[in-house]
């Protein structure tokens, strides 16, 4: 059968979180991917006998946010979430926590003292004014914090907005940073217009208090068995009226007079009344026709960037690593790294370790000579771990298609292509990875519903 309702383009964790939705609501859908085996960023494969995820992931906003509710509403079986654990720094001292709240902020020894000050009155100023409903999210870090701290501080700073965004302090606003580090929520509130002076004061109250109560790795977790398991978890939830195509490559996405009336790949055609493409929406223009320039050019502005994971098995478990969460390195090249095989048996064979550290990719540099800085790096922040690496593994990817930076574009759901809808990284800001696909993805079903495609 070559006629479906819905097709969904891509078979990554949002592709296939809109089809499980659309699914069942009772639509024949039909997913295509272009690549042998379904789940994109979101799986994980082995490698010699060590259990690798695509980068190391801290899946957010596990209580309130937007997964919570896909996993409740639509998922046969919720997956098992480990507690997320602590952030660290790492230091040539060795191993620090990050602070959390500003408490924690002041006695951050890893930062000179008179910065730490600063630095703690700039957060707060940040925090009251996002309270106070000034938007932040034009302000970059850079141009917030006061422009006479240490070299040591800049470098901190601009990890964490490496780490937030994949790009520098520069380009990440202050909201990114609020919200990437628990101060702030993410969440958009439906109706704000209907609530009382006394409901807006305690909000204002319950999120200044946060300067001194907030944690970082609140609501945040690892899963059991891997990453993989959660994208089992959602296949196994598919119901029978979604089909899944791997190794099958869309090339087009078909319209006629406006409205979208099917996909081609390379060998054939399919004809359904919605489109769902959750490729990069940087490249719609090259398979959709005539799509007005004004949108193409708004496209042509989303902000992405790279990352290189190098996964290292290790032949014994280190104390170094001994901990469950995962640490920061901020000096001249910043990584954040997991030793993922702490949380679960399997990942590791018995008595060995596996630890992925993550950079951010100069694009001007050939990925040999990212490979091999990052390999120094890690050495220079761990040294005795030469002795003990038996294996190494680098992954390429995009951890989100579009980064959230101050100037970049984020794509909207809806296209100018009645029926052609996007879903992704690249079509929302709030929260990052997996959970901001999840956001997307309810937003879609939201505009599903308002389009009376979806009761
Ligand atoms: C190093 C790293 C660390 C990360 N850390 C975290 C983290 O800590 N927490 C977190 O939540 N997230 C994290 N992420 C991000 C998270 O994995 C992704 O945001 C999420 O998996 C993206 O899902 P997606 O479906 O939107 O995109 P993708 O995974 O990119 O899926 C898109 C799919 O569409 C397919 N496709 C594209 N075009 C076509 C076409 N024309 N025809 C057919 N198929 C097509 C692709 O092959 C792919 O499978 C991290 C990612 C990386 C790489």
């Amino acid at each position: 059968m070559n006629r479906y309702d819905v097709i969904v383009v891509g078979g990554g964790i949002s592709g296939l979180m809109t089809a499980l939705a659309i699914g069942k609501h009772g639509k024949q859908v039909l997913v295509l991917e272009e690549r042998s085996l379904p789940g994109g960023n979101c799986n994980s494969y082995m490698v010699d006998s060590f259990q690798v995820d695509t980068g190391p992931h801290a899946i957010t906003g596990l209580t309130h946010g937007p997964l919570r509710q896909i996993i409740n509403e639509y998922l046969d079986y919720t997956p098992v979430f480990l507690t997320y654990g602590t952030y660290f720094v790492r230091t040539s001292k060795g191993l620090t926590n990050i602070p959390s709240n500003i408490a924690e902020f002041v006695g951050f020894d890893v930062l000179p003292r008179r910065d730490r000050i600063m630095v703690s009155q700039a957060i707060t100023k940040a925090l009251t004014l996002t309270s106070f409903g000034v938007d932040t999210s034009a302000q970059s870090v850079h141009d917030f914090l006061p422009g006479n701290l240490s070299t040591q501080s800049i470098e901190f700073a601009d990890a964490i907005c490496h780490l937030l965004t994949g790009r520098s302090m520069r380009e990440t606003s202050v909201h990114r940073v609020l919200a990437g580090s628990n101060f702030v929520d993410d969440e958009v509130k439906e109706d704000t217009n209907h609530s009382t002076l006394t409901e807006q004061l305690t909000s204002r109250i319950t999120r200044l208090s946060r300067l001194a109560t907030n944690r970082v790795s609140k609501s945040q977790a690892y899963v059991r068995g891997g990453l993989k398991s959660f994208l089992n978890a959602v296949i196994y939830s598919m119901p029978k009226n979604v089909e899944i195509r791997t190794n099958q490559r869309v090339n087009k996405i078909l319209t006629s007079d406006g409205i979208v009336v099917g996909v081609e790949t390379d060998d054939e055609s399919f004809t359904c009344d919605v489109v769902v493409y959750s490729g990069f929406a940087k490249q719609l223009p090259c398979m959709v026709n005539e799509l007005p320039e004004q949108y193409i050019s708004n496209l042509g502005r989303i902000a992405q960037s790279k990352s290189l994971t190098a996964w290292i098995g290790l032949s014994h478990e280190m104390p170094e690593f001994n901990y469950i969460g995962s640490e920061m390195w901020f000096q001249k090249h910043a990584y954040w790294a997991m030793p993922i095989s702490n949380y679960t048996d399997g990942l590791a064979p018995k008595g060995k370790q596996l630890v992925g550290f993550t950079f951010v990719v100069d694009e001007t540099k050939t990925i040999e000579s990212e490979k091999r800085k990052a390999m120094d790096t890690i050495v220079e922040a761990v040294p005795r771990i030469e002795q003990f690496i038996e294996m190494e593994h680098y992954q390429i990817a995009t951890p989100e298609k579009a980064s959230v930076t101050i100037n970049g574009y984020i794509a909207e759901n809806r296209t100018p292509v009645k029926n052609l809808y996007l879903v992704g990284t690249d079509t929302d800001r709030r929260s990052m990875g997996i959970t901001r696909a999840g956001y997307s993805v309810l937003n879609v079903l939201k505009l599903l519903k308002n389009d009376g495609y979806l009761k």
